[in-house]
């Protein structure tokens, strides 16, 4: 979707700190890290919302948490483990409208969120 900000990095119309790519998946830092660690793991697939994943979607969602692990592992977080979160929607506080898993660690993250 060539409005949608995500899709945009995805093709590289905008830029972006790219830590993983492959045919189906791209992962990238936060332009505005809450953590040490803050990176976005996004599938290539246009999907806006966790609440529009399809049943076919499973393995692709499944996909991008794995590699989401991967990536936390080998920023130095394996030991101490982070956060995995996908917003939704309004309530979610979701402000990019293309699925995107926020992975953090690298501190002590507090719960619940507010
Ligand atoms: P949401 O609030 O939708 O869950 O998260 C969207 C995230 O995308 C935010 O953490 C925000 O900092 C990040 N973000 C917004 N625009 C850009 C951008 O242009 N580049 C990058 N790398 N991250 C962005
Ligand atoms: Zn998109």
């Amino acid at each position: 979707m060539s409005d949608c900000l995500f899709c945009r990095i995805i093709s590289g119309g905008i830029p972006s700190k790219k830590i993983y790519e492959d045919n189906e998946l791209l992962a990238f830092y936060d332009i505005s890290p809450q953590a040490p660690v803050h990176f976005l793991v996004i599938p290539k697939k246009h999907i806006s919302n966790l609440m529009e994943a399809a049943p076919e979607d499973a393995v692709l969602l499944g996909k991008m948490l794995h590699k989401a692990q991967e990536l936390l592992s080998e920023q130095g977080c394996a030991e101490k483990g982070g956060r995995f979160v996908i917003n939704c929607k309004s309530d979610g506080m979701q402000t990019v409208e293309h699925i995107h898993l926020h992975v953090l660690g690298g501190r002590s993250l507090g719960w619940p969120p507010g």
